[in-house]
């Protein structure tokens, strides 16, 4: 028994420095690539305005934002990079599910509270709002149903609910949804947009909140992301219901 839990022990330890070393590196070549990426964008704007210019910008700016992101999450790490401050997060989500709402298949606020006031880094929520909301409707299909949004308070904690009506996932791809670069599809079109790493920078960012986030196919059709927030004073709650 002693020397199988010093086995297993050790394997922990290894798996760690291995998701480190993994992480670093990550880290590292983002950092290295900046430089290179912006003398070509230099160099691009010197040449004559052509098609291949037009694609080639296009190819950098892509890959200048996948670095921003890859960057984004590494600030992110254990719980640094927000600054949380008393927000209303009821206006933050109709905030942002109003900037959506001309996408089909729409989003429907169905059981919001007229007000949510948590202590949280609003910039950041509305990132994770953002994101979950143009998956939502990125992935719906032509006959989905409208996206639901529902906030349930219990105890001392807020939870958002989105729900979509798109193909779903996977069972055995919701365990590696927010691992960065995963993609159910793994073929990336442009498209269909993202590197797979939205999510990733979602549960980073829950998780820095003290928060954090779960997913789970529904049992008729698409999926529900579920935001946990800890709420230090649900006495302050509005519990009436926007329309
Ligand atoms: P991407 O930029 O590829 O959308 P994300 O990290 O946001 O990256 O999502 C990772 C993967 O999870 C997506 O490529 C997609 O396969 C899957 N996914 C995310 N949201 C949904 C959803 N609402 N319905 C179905 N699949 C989803």
């Amino acid at each position: 028994m002693g020397a199988l839990t010093n086995a297993f022990n050790k394997m922990v330890g290894r798996v760690k420095q291995m998701i480190q070393t993994r992480d670093q590196l990550l880290l590292d070549v983002s950092h290295e690539l900046r430089s290179p990426i912006t003398r070509m964008k230099v160099a691009l704007a010197l040449l004559p305005e052509d098609e291949n210019r037009a694609g080639m910008t296009a190819d950098l700016n892509e890959m200048e934002a996948m670095i921003t992101e890859m960057l984004e999450l590494e600030r992110l790490r254990d719980g640094r990079g927000i600054k949380v401050e008393r927000q209303d997060l009821a206006m933050i989500l109709r905030d942002v599910a109003r900037s959506l709402d001309q996408k089909a298949p729409g989003i429907r606020l169905a059981s919001v509270p007229n007000h949510l006031l948590l202590e949280v880094d609003g910039e950041k929520m509305r990132v994770v709002l953002r994101n979950l909301l143009e998956n939502a409707i990125k992935y719906s299909l032509p006959d989905s149903s409208v996206i639901d949004v529902s906030v349930i308070q219990s105890d001392n904690w807020a939870v958002i609910r989105i729900r979509d009506d798109g193909p779903g996932v996977p069972q055995a791809d919701l365990a590696n949804l927010f691992e960065p670069f995963f993609r159910v599809d793994r073929s990336r079109s442009r498209k269909t947009g993202g590197y797979g790493l939205g999510l990733s920078i979602c549960k980073r960012i829950m998780e820095a909140h003290g928060g954090r986030i779960e997913v789970e196919n529904n049992s008729d059709r698409g999926v529900s992301f579920i935001l946990t927030l800890p709420d230090n004073n649900p006495g302050n709650i509005s519990s009436h219901l926007a329309g």
